[in-house]
């Protein structure tokens, strides 16, 4: 269920209900506002150090504090998601990055009040980018080899990730380029 809204966020008046194209909305009955309570947008970056290491950081607030996750955040309304994306990592980990290709996007159902769209980045740091610090949402950032991730995953989506991410990895699936798997990677490596 996503969470309740009693009033309308424009005019002020209480909200009622109403079936538009078969699914229940909550509409204003004095401004016709309809709160289409969509998912929001999120994006993480995923930066792998020399050895493969992958960097996670640990929450520091909420509900999932302690747990680790892949840096991420909240893409804001006039931001362009990739601008998005570049900010949160240089927020919570200090690291300028530039962006590769998208990995994975997948929806997060793990929050019943706050469904999202999540989009995971590839990652490289630029040139002249300091070492990981944590900052923001995060009081912790480590590189990780992908087969000693911590087992306080926050986000079951990251699981999901880590897993391709490791998968990937495997010899003959790799960039070794004497491999039958190497062709596989393809484009922008
Ligand atoms: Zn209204």
């Amino acid at each position: 269920m996503p969470r309740e809204f009693s009033f309308c966020p424009r005019c002020g008046a209480g909200l009622g209900r109403l079936a538009i194209h078969g699914l229940d909305r909550l509409v204003c009955p004095d401004c016709a506002f309809v709160f289409w309570q969509n998912p929001a947008v999120g994006v993480a970056v995923i930066l792998l150090d020399d050895a493969g290491r992958v960097l996670l950081g640990r929450r520091s607030r909420g509900a999932l504090r302690g747990e680790w996750c892949i840096p991420c955040g909240y893409v804001e309304y006039d931001e362009d998601v990739r601008d998005a994306a570049r900010r949160e990592f240089r927020e919570e980990t200090g690291i300028e990055v530039e962006l590769g290709e998208v990995f994975a996007v997948h929806s997060n159902f793990h929050n019943p009040a706050m469904h999202t769209v999540g989009i995971w980045f590839r990652g490289t740091p630029t040139a002249g980018a300091q070492g990981p610090r944590a900052a923001d949402d995060l009081d912790r950032v480590e590189f990780f080899g992908l087969d000693a991730v911590p087992d306080a995953i926050a986000f079951p989506t990251d699981r999901i990730v880590l897993a391709d991410l490791r998968r990937d990895a495997r010899p003959g699936r790799g960039e070794t380029p004497d491999r039958p798997g190497a062709a596989r990677r393809g484009r922008g490596r």
